[in-house]
């Protein structure tokens, strides 16, 4: 996909530019995706955090303890309630965008599954995709 992506919140309170190519897509089905998602868990590209840009509006956010046992927080819009991005305590660099805000779904594919544990019944693991029962250790060779 060609950069600069652009994406945003339901309500439009909050926007955003990617300035970076995405190159990863992880779905997560850890219990606290769950929650925050009141779906399946959550598909994110992992990014540099240099390369989110808000151009409208402050995410809200949340710390909470991710199934990993460390903290990690959660921004969404405060106004509507859309999950944006997540980011580890100790791992500022770095963000994980939820995939689903972006406005051009383009031709991304999902390259990991994570948490697959957790994952809800229903829900569809790829089998085409890296599968990780949990948090892997270091993000994915693709
Ligand atoms: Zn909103
Ligand atoms: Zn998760």
């Amino acid at each position: 996909m060609t950069t600069p992506l652009t994406g945003g919140c339901l309500c439009g309170a909050i926007r955003y530019t990617v300035n970076v190519p995405i190159t990863e897509l992880r779905a997560c089905h850890c219990t606290a995706c769950q929650k925050a998602s009141g779906a399946g868990g959550s598909v994110n590209a992992p990014l540099p955090s240099a390369g989110l840009k808000f151009t409208k509006g402050t995410p809200k956010r949340y710390a909470g303890k991710a199934d990993s046992g460390r903290t990690l927080y959660r921004f969404f819009c405060g106004d509507c309630g859309s999950p944006l991005y997540s980011q580890r305590e100790t791992a500022p660099e770095m963000v994980t965008l939820r995939i689903g805000t972006l406005d051009d779904p383009g031709e991304m594919k999902l390259t990991a599954h994570i948490w697959t544990k957790s994952a809800r019944s229903w829900d569809r693991i790829d089998p085409g995709t890296k599968q990780f029962p949990q948090q892997p250790d270091s993000p994915p060779a693709r």
